[in-house]
C-alpha cells in the first residue's frame, strides 16, 4: 500500500520562517511557566537578571544560562521525586521515566497527559521518516523498565498506526520460536541488537535474511549514521534500516533519517528548541551545514519536568538545511558523547570514528582502552572477528584519525543493549581480557 510520505505535512514540511515564529511564541509561553511555576527557574534567571518577559525569541534565550544534568540532579535530590524545577500540579503527573545515563543517579522525568501525547506525536514524526507505516508489525525490543526508550518510544511507533509486538530484551530465543507466528516486518532496536540477533538467528538453525524483516529502525547508538555499518546491519538482515535520535531528558524520539539515509531530521519544532554550542566555550554555533557542536535543548511545550537551555552533551555536525524529501528540519548527525571523547596528544577522538574504520572492515566488535590519563600514545584498541591484519587497521587510524594504537585481537562481551566501547582504566575500569 501507498502511504503519504509524511506522518504530520503541515508540522514537517513548514516553512523556516513559520516554524521560527511557532517555536518564539511557545518558547515565551514556555519560559513565563518555568518562572512562574519552577523556583528553580526562577533563582536561574533572577541570578542572571533576565525577566522572563524578556525571552521572547531563540535570540533572547542567549541571556538565559544553561542547564546542566548535574543541577537538576542536586534539585531532584533536595525534593524527590521531580525537584523545583517540575512546572505540574505532583496530581496531573501520569507517568515517571528515568534517565539511562551510565553515570551518576538517574533523573526522574515527569509527564503530564499532554507531555505524552506530545511525546508520541514528536516521536511519530520521527519513526515514520525512518520507514515506520501502518501496514508493519514491529517488534520493540528495547528494554521497557524505566526508561524513554520502552514506553515512550513504544507510544511514538503506535502513533503512527504500526502494529507493536513489546517483544523488550531477553526474548531473543523466544522470538526466534514465535517468529512465523507474528510475522514482524520491522524492528526497532539499538543499532547492537540486530546483529546480536542475526547471531541468535544462525545459532538456531535459520538464516536472518529469510525471515522477512524489510525495516530496521534504531536508536540510540552513533554508528547507525554510518555507511559501513548500515551496509553490514543491512546486509545481514536483508532490511534497510533507518536511524532516529532522542534523549530521555528532552523528547526520547525527536529526530529521524528520512528516505534519504543522509543525516536525522530535526522534527520538533512545535516541541523543543535546539541550539549548537562550542562545548569549551559555549558560545553559539550557526547551525548551517559543516557546523559542529554540542546540542542544547529547551523544551516547549513541556509541563512536568521542563529543561531550559539544557546541556544534553551530545556532539553533532549538521549535514544540511534543505531536504529533497520536503521536510524543513535541518539534518545532523550524532558524532557523539562529548564525555566519550579523548585526547590523544591534542587530537580529539570519538569512538565512533574508530567504530567507522573498523566497521568498514567488518569488525563488529571493539573496545578502546584507555590506559592512563592524560592518554599517551599507543592506544590499545581491542577487536574481535579480525582475520590478520591488525597492522593495516593501525596504520589507518594513524592516517585518518591522527593518532598511534596498538589492535590486539581480544574476546568481547555480547550484549544485546548498547555495547560498550570504552573503557578508562586509569578511572578504575576493568577493561576485557
Ligand atoms: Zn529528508
Amino acid at each position: 500500500m501507498e502511504w503519504a510520505r509524511y506522518f504530520d505535512e503541515r508540522t514537517e514540511t513548514m516553512p523556516p520562517a513559520w516554524a521560527r515564529r511557532l517555536t518564539d511564541e511557545l518558547l515565551a509561553e514556555q519560559v513565563e511557566r518555568c518562572y512562574g511555576q519552577a523556583p528553580f527557574y526562577r533563582r536561574k534567571l533572577d541570578a542572571a537578571g533576565v525577566r522572563p518577559e524578556r525571552v521572547r525569541t531563540a535570540d533572547d534565550l542567549r541571556r538565559l544560562p544553561f542547564t546542566t544534568k548535574d543541577e537538576l540532579r542536586a534539585s531532584q535530590e533536595a525534593a524527590p521525586p521531580l525537584g523545583d524545577f517540575a512546572c505540574a500540579d505532583p496530581v496531573d503527573v501520569v507517568r515517571l521515566h528515568l534517565t539511562s545515563g551510565t553515570t551518576g543517579t538517574p533523573l526522574v522525568l515527569g509527564y503530564t497527559p499532554e507531555d505524552l501525547s506530545t511525546s508520541a506525536r514528536v516521536g511519530a514524526r520521527a519513526v515514520w521518516a525512518a520507514g515506520a507505516r501502518p501496514d508493519d508489525t514491529i517488534l520493540h525490543c528495547m528494554s521497557y523498565s524505566f526508561y524513554t526508550g520502552g514506553v515512550a518510544d513504544h507510544d511514538a511507533l503506535e502513533e503512527t498506526g504500526a502494529t507493536m509486538v513489546p517483544a523488550g530484551l531477553g526474548q531473543s530465543a523466544r522470538l526466534l520460536e514465535l517468529w512465523d507466528v507474528l510475522r514482524p516486518t520491522a524492528l526497532f532496536s539499538t543499532l547492537t541488537y540486530p546483529l546480536y540477533l542475526a547471531e541468535q538467528a544462525h545459532e538456531a538453525g535459520r538464516d536472518p535474511r529469510s525471515l522477512g524483516l524489510r525495516k530496521l529502525i534504531v536508536s540510540g547508538e552513533p554508528g547507525g549514521q554510518m555507511a559501513a555499518t548500515r551496509a553490514r546491519v543491512e546486509e545481514l538482515w536483508g532490511a534497510t534500516l533507518g536511524d532516529t535520535y532522542g534523549l530521555s531528558d528532552v523528547w526520547g524520539t525527536l529526530a529521524g533519517e528520512c528516505e534519504e539515509r543522509d543525516g536525522l531530521h530535526f522534527l520538533a519544532p512545535d516541541a523543543a528548541l535546539v541550539e549548537l554550542i562550542e562545548p569549551e566555550t559555549g558560545d553559539r554555533v550557526a547551525v548551517e551545514p559543516g557546523s559542529r557542536g554540542e546540542l542544547v535543548f529547551t523544551h516547549l511545550a513541556r509541563h512536568a519536568t521542563p529543561v531550559l537551555r539544557f546541556r544534553s552533551r551530545d556532539v553533532a555536525e549538521i549535514v544540511a538545511v534543505e531536504c529533497p524529501c520536503g521536510r524543513s528540519g535541518f539534518r545532523f548527525r550524532v558524532v557523539g558523547r562529548s564525555d566519550d571523547m579523548f585526547r590523544v596528544r591534542g587530537v580529539n577522538v570519538f569512538p565512533s570514528a574508530v567504530e567507522e574504520l573498523l566497521r568498514e572492515r567488518g569488525v563488529d566488535r571493539f573496545a578502546v582502552v584507555l590506559e592512563r590519563f592524560p592518554v599517551e600514545p599507543p592506544v590499545e584498541i581491542l577487536v574481535e572477528g579480525l582475520a590478520g591484519g591488525e597492522e593495516e587497521v593501525a596504520a589507518a587510524v594513524k592516517e585518518r584519525l591522527g593518532f598511534t594504537c596498538r589492535v590486539r585481537v581480544a574476546s568481547l562481551p555480547r550484549t544485546e543493549t548498547k555495547a560498550k566501547r570504552l573503557y578508562r582504566v586509569y578511572a578504575g575500569e576493568e577493561a576485557p581480557a
